[in-house]
Order: C-alpha cells, then sequence, then structure tokens
C-alpha cells in the first residue's frame, strides 16, 4: 500500500516533469488536492505531507470536513456545481470558488461575502464542450460574464476553468485544454488581469500544464478511487 504522502510526492514530481517539458518554471502550476468523498483523517495526512489547498465539491460534506480541520490552515477551494440557495455558507467558508457560470451566482456570493474576509477568488468555468456537459458558461458569453464579475467588489475574477470531456487520446485532451487557454489569452488581451488557468485531473494533468494550466486539480492520484457517492 502506498500512503497517502507517497502519492502526493508521486504527483508533485509528475507537475514538475510537467512543467520542465513544457519550458514552465516550477510553481507555475499549483496543486489542488481534491478531497471530495475521502475523510477529514485523507485531508489530515496531506495536509502533514505540506499540501495546505483542497477542494470540495458538495457542501454539506466540506462544511463536516471543516468543522473536524479548524486546527489546521488550510486553504479551500469550492469547485462543485452551486446551487443559488448554497452561495451563502460557500461565500463564508471558502477562500476560492472555481465553477462559477452564471452572474445570478456571482451576484448571490458577492452579497454574501463577509466583509472582514479578502475577496472571494473566482473562476469562471468555461465550457468547451457542450454536448459533454450542462455546467459552463459557451464561449460566446464569456466576456460578459467576466466583465460583469469584475465589477463585483467582494468578489476577485482570477480566471477561468474547465472540465473537458474526459478522454485518454493525448492529442484531444491538448487541443481541449488549448481552447480553454485560448480564451483566457483572450481575455487578458481585453484588458482584465487575470492569472489563474484551473484544468487538469489526475488523467489528464499532464496535458493542462502544457497548455498552460496554473491549478491542477487532482483527487484520485492523491487519495485513491472514490467510494461511490450520492448527493
Ligand atoms: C472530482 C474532481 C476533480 C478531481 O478528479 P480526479 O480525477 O479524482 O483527479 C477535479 N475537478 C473537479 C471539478 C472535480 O469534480
Amino acid at each position: 500500500m502506498t500512503t497517502i504522502a507517497e502519492r502526493l510526492q508521486a504527483v508533485r514530481a509528475s507537475i514538475y516533469d510537467a512543467l520542465s517539458n513544457a519550458g514552465r518554471q516550477p510553481e507555475q502550476a499549483v496543486l489542488l488536492a481534491v478531497s471530495k468523498a475521502h475523510p477529514a483523517t485523507a485531508i489530515r495526512a496531506a495536509f502533514a505531507a505540506g499540501q495546505n489547498a483542497f477542494g470540495e465539491n458538495y457542501l454539506q460534506e466540506a462544511l463536516d470536513k471543516q468543522a473536524e480541520l479548524t486546527d489546521l490552515n488550510i486553504e479551500w477551494h469550492f469547485i462543485g456545481p452551486i446551487q443559488s440557495n448554497k452561495t451563502q455558507p460557500i461565500a463564508q467558508h471558502f477562500a476560492w470558488v472555481h465553477g462559477v457560470d452564471r452572474l445570478k451566482i456571482a451576484e448571490r456570493l458577492n452579497a454574501a461575502r463577509p466583509a472582514h474576509l479578502s475577496p472571494l477568488q473566482i473562476c469562471i468555468q468555461l465550457n468547451i464542450s457542450s454536448e459533454a456537459s450542462k455546467s459552463g458558461v459557451l464561449p460566446h458569453e464569456v466576456d460578459a460574464l467576466a466583465d460583469a464579475i469584475a465589477k463585483l467588489p467582494h468578489l476577485r475574477l482570477r480566471g477561468l476553468m474547465a472540465i473537458p470531456a474526459p478522454t485518454t487520446d493525448i492529442e484531444l485532451q491538448r487541443r481541449q485544454f488549448r481552447m480553454v487557454r485560448l480564451a483566457y489569452e483572450a481575455l487578458r488581451n481585453r484588458g482584465l488581469e487575470l492569472d489563474t488557468l484551473s484544468m487538469g485531473m489526475s488523467e489528464d494533468f499532464s496535458s493542462a500544464i502544457a497548455e498552460g494550466a496554473t491549478i491542477v486539480r487532482i483527487g484520485s492520484a492523491i487519495f485513491g478511487t472514490r467510494p461511490t457517492h450520492d448527493h
């Protein structure tokens, strides 16, 4: 049995290799450990091995784990689908939200972000394969959404997030991530100060890094396969 610490170290080494193969500097892509469906003890083990940013998909599960881990200085990222009746606890209990795809959600997060906290860090989810996924804003709608979110005072728009259709075809992985990067560069060229491309998971993060990912969201490669889960 390999431990969480060993798998974390192996993932970090692969991220380093992918950056170096892409001619990028170490630290230009950071690891978000996706701990959904794994217990607080697994997060504690990864934290002890030097990981401090964790991503969770399901609000109640995340709040339960946060309550068990208040002694650790964890940066929590919400990466799941966001229902509008959950925006208040999300705005209160997370540092980042990766899957924003509607202005209404952004406005609710903005209104609920407590004044004593720094702005909530936001990535807009881009839908680059509309037939494969319902979530994410379509490419032709991203400019308007980004401009509107950039004006909200309690949010800070950092960039784009995407979940491309899973495939083992490396060329197809690259092509999908490239579309996200081009959309990101187009937003930057329009003057938005963005620094984050959140893309790449356990099966495709090397391709994502080759295409410019700055945050890779990795779960099973660190924590093992997830037990099936009902929400
Ligand atoms: C579950 C999940 C991940 C991690 O997926 P793995 O394949 O386990 O690495 C990353 N991003 C999002 C949005 C997820 O829901």
